[in-house]
């Protein structure tokens, strides 16, 4: 081998034999090219001259330019860590942060965990000696609770803040604060006497007190440098809102791209999507597909579709790799878009909006965009919350063009007519005007910020949105009258990385005695799609999948699941060996239509979240075959999404008198309860509901005509929700629960 040289380093934690050693030899040079060819290479000196003078720095550049990869390293490399600091990354999205860093760690020739790593909700790979570590938004919000200062951080990094999500926004506030707290908490390193002086702002506002410590005690807090990197252009928004912040543009490399539109709007986007992937294929030049859809079910079907028309082609067109991409897919499998297809093949890549500007896959040379994204959608009239699928904006649709355009030009086709174009919104509007606030108010108190509304935010959300959110608090306990958190709930409901109505559940689980059963169904409940029915074998996947389901609802079938697995794994083990018991359990649930990796991610999150309770102390026992405590505590902590079912059996949901249909996925399709509890509402051309517990039993007294406002905690709007004008009496939520679950608190 022409690399072969005697005296190269050795990279890699593992002993390599020869052959081994020029191939990991001559893939780091490729790398060490391929670095030292992005733009951002360039200008490294000066970003971390700029780093040093400013205490606060706006990084903008294109998506592809090397922000993310390669930032961290120059400052690794600048000496930002030389006092054993951390430089923290903050990704929105879990898949990005675990790329980004594999790559990095692979770029640095060190095993991920050590000086690279990475940390999501629910997964940990970084120990005490990483010092670049990538992680979600959400995650260092979490890491704030425990360590106001976060002093470990001598550099945070907030990337992709043009996506504004609700946790960035957030994260921004507290990050203002908590640098200017570590500027004022000075330390002089030594007065006349010796001694060393700590002088401290005690964050109260009532002026700052001196203390004497012992030199031993005193840990030096550096001011914390604190960059925004962001890929729209426009750094305007972030520098105001940092005091006049410096920004500093990243040249991007953009090839050409033809912007082609349909003549017509499309009626079935995947379809048209379907068309257009297979027209590219067989008519332009070689170069891979990227196409932007809008979730796992999407991803998955036209998934299928490909597969099953490629088959039709003749044996030299057949030539297609399809690679899907999205956030709950194993990491393994997430690392294949960047590997380069074998010759002659041609990749597909089907990815969620993360491929918009999160994370670059090299080779992109066409694209095809829907102009469609799903995204959180909260209305302050229900205080309910859903996922929706909406246009993407102008600024959106411009950056997924521009993914053709990276390695030279490229081509876009955009699945609609260019008129549309011209209709969509500029930018997208920041999370934080569209979602549920519950979450970030507990975070927020529990860090002892009791005046949302008072926040520092960049863009201050509604001020009904904040007040519905309170009242959903309210109603399950976790705020006091004086919009503290309760003792013990809303503390314990903050410390949970769930959203408030799974936390309590969880909490109310705990007293019911049926916390095993409810870490199941909590952990089931936060995956996508458990089950899978293939369109060729239907019938036979409807007649398996009925063997778990339970008349119960959808909650107990997916107990049933996952008592199942586990029965199958644990005897398995007796016999044979892990590995190949979890070989078996994926083959054990191909037979039965179930979706092993959306089931091995729901064991990850049950063993994560029972790791939380455990530490908090709460007491985990199960209720065996008796489901009516687990029942009432679904009920309990849901009860806002209650529906009734209406003559021609779709569902009314109580808060806000929308019509929904049941999903096809549930087990309640055809045995329709009068009245459901559902997990999520899922809005696409249809309003659905899913993940359903039904009532069992009639209701017990006649369902009231009036609020009684007295069940509640003052200070709370008046808690309307009546189905008003519709062939049913007014029924007011709270009393509905107490029905679900037959007596508030009453532990008989
Ligand atoms: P930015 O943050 O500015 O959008 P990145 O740092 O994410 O840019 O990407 C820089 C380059 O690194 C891109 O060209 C991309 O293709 C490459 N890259 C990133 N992650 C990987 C990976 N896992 N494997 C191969 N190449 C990667
Ligand atoms: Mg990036």
């Amino acid at each position: 081998n022409s690399n072969g040289t005697n005296n190269h380093p050795q990279f890699g934690p593992k002993l390599l034999n020869g052959d081994q050693k020029s191939d990991s030899f001559a893939r780091r040079q490729k790398i060490e090219q391929q670095r030292r060819s992005l733009p951002i290479a360039s200008v490294e000196k000066r970003l971390v001259e700029e780093v040093r003078k400013n205490d606060t720095l706006i990084i903008v550049g294109e998506t592809g330019s090397g922000k993310t990869t390669q930032l961290p390293q120059y400052l690794f490399n600048g000496g930002f860590c030389r006092d054993g600091g951390t430089i923290g990354i903050t990704q929105p999205r879990r898949v990005a942060a675990v790329t980004v860093a594999k790559r990095v760690a692979e770029e640095c020739g060190v095993e991920l965990g050590q000086k690279v790593g990475y940390s999501i909700r629910f997964e940990d790979m970084t120990s005490t000696s990483t010092r670049i570590k990538y992680m979600t938004d959400g995650l260092l919000l979490r890491e704030a609770l425990l360590d106001p200062y976060l002093s470990r951080y001598s550099v945070i990094v907030v990337d992709e803040a043009h996506e504004r999500t609700v946790q960035t926004d957030v994260l921004l506030g507290l990050l203002k604060d908590v640098q200017k707290k570590r500027s004022q908490k000075t330390f002089s390193e030594s007065n006349n006497n010796g001694t060393l002086v700590k002088e401290e702002n005690n964050g109260e506002g009532e002026g700052s007190s001196v203390s004497v410590v012992k030199p031993h005690l005193v840990r030096k807090l550096n001011p914390l440098k604190l960059i925004i990197m962001s890929a729209s252009l426009d750094a305007r928004g972030f520098s105001e809102y940092f005091g006049g912040a410096k920004a500093v543009h990243v040249q991007g490399r953009q090839f050409p791209v033809d912007i082609l539109y349909t003549t017509q709007p499309e009626t079935d986007c995947l379809d048209a999507a379907l068309v257009t992937i297979f027209q590219i294929h067989l008519e332009e030049g070689p170069g891979d597909i990227l196409v932007f859809l809008s979730g796992q079910e999407e991803i998955e079907s036209i998934e299928g579709l490909v597969r099953e028309n490629l088959k039709k082609l003749p044996e030299a067109n057949q030539k297609i790799l399809i690679l899907p991409l999205f956030s709950s897919l194993p990491s393994e499998k997430q690392m294949k878009v960047f590997a380069a297809a074998p010759v002659g093949f041609r990749k597909v890549i089907l990815a969620t909006n993360i491929a918009e500007t999160s994370v670059t896959i090299p080779g992109i040379k066409y694209v095809i965009d829907p102009g469609l994204v799903k995204v959180r959608s909260y209305s302050p009239d229900s205080g309910i919350e859903s996922l929706i699928v909406v246009k993407t904006s102008k600024a959106q649709a411009l950056q997924r063009s521009g993914r053709a355009g990276r390695e030279g030009a490229g081509k876009c086709f955009r699945l609609y007519p260019e008129s549309r174009f011209e209709g969509l919104d500029d930018s997208t509007i920041p999370e934080i005007k569209r979602c549920n606030l519950s979450n970030v108010i507990l975070q927020l108190s529990a860090l002892g910020v009791d005046d949302i509304l008072g926040f520092d935010f960049m863009e201050k959300p509604d001020r009904m949105t904040v007040i519905r959110s309170l009242e959903l608090l309210y109603l399950l306990g976790a705020l006091t009258d004086e919009k503290k958190l309760s003792d013990p709930i809303g503390h314990q409901m903050a410390r949970l990385p769930l959203e408030p109505n799974d936390s309590k559940a969880l909490i109310l689980a705990s007293q019911f005695d049926c916390l095993e059963e409810m870490l199941i169904v909590v952990a089931m409940l936060s995956v996508e799609s458990i089950f899978y029915a293939p369109r060729d074998k239907l019938e036979e996947s409807r007649t398996v999948i009925k063997s778990f389901s339970s008349p119960e609802g959808d909650h107990l079938t997916l107990l049933n699941v996952y008592r199942a697995s586990l029965e199958f794994l644990e005897k398995n083990k007796m016999e044979n060996s892990k590995e190949k018991a979890e070989k078996n359990l994926r083959k054990w649930c191909k037979d039965n239509f179930i979706n092993s990796r959306s089931l091995k991610h729901a064991r990850d999150i049950y063993n994560q979240i029972r790791e939380n309770v455990e530490r908090m102390g709460l007491k985990i026992s199960s209720c065996g075959d008796d489901m009516v405590p687990l029942r009432r505590c679904l009920a309990a902590s849901y009860f806002l999404n209650a529906a009734l079912k209406q003559p021609d059996g779709t569902y009314r949901v109580l808060a806000n008198g929308q019509i929904a249909e049941i999903h096809p996925t549930s087990v309640l399709r055809r045995a329709k309860s009068e009245c459901i509890i559902f997990y999520n509402l899922v809005q696409t051309t249809r309003n659905y509901v899913r993940n359903l517990l039904p009532q069992l039993s009639r209701f017990s007294r006649p369902i009231p005509t009036e609020i009684d406002s007295g069940v509640l905690p003052t200070p709370r709007r008046k808690f309307v929700n009546t189905v008003r004008g519709s062939d049913f009496p007014e029924i007011s939520l709270d009393d509905l629960a107490i029905e679900f679950f037959s007596g508030k608190g009453n532990n008989s």
